[in-house]
């Protein structure tokens, strides 16, 4: 077996396996196979971020339970150009389990809001 390197999909840089987020952008760091995927997948919606999305300092528009209720939250906000980041809602403690706080840069936020209300009408 190759080493077992995991990294993020995100930023691509490479982590020994017993780290579980990117240190430099937070996301959680996939195994090598699927992360070219996952990068490319980011990629992808990447190019579909609205410019005037990704204006002002990160506000809190959503909160969800767990990585994948905040990674479909992720990839309804990227299907409307914003894009957002996702943060442990508790701090490190609890990392790879944990709540998370899903945040978009200010001038995104009203639109991510509504975005959101038909699925989550009881968020934030
Ligand atoms: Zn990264």
């Amino acid at each position: 077996m190759a080493e077992d390197s995991i990294v993020c999909p995100t930023c691509a840089r490479v982590h020994p396996s017993s780290e579980r987020f990117c240190e430099v952008c937070g996301m959680p760091l996939v195994h090598l196979v699927g992360a070219e995927q996952a990068a490319s997948e980011r990629q992808r919606a990447a190019r579909k971020i609205k410019p005037q999305y990704a204006e002002g300092e990160l506000v809190k528009v959503a909160h969800a339970e767990n990585q994948p209720e905040a990674e479909f939250i992720a990839g309804l906000l990227l299907e409307e150009g914003i894009p957002c980041l996702l943060r442990n809602a508790i701090g490190g403690y609890s990392a790879v389990i944990g709540a998370r706080e899903v945040l978009v840069p200010e001038s995104g936020a009203q639109a991510a809001r509504e975005a959101l209300a038909w699925e989550r009408p009881n968020s934030v």
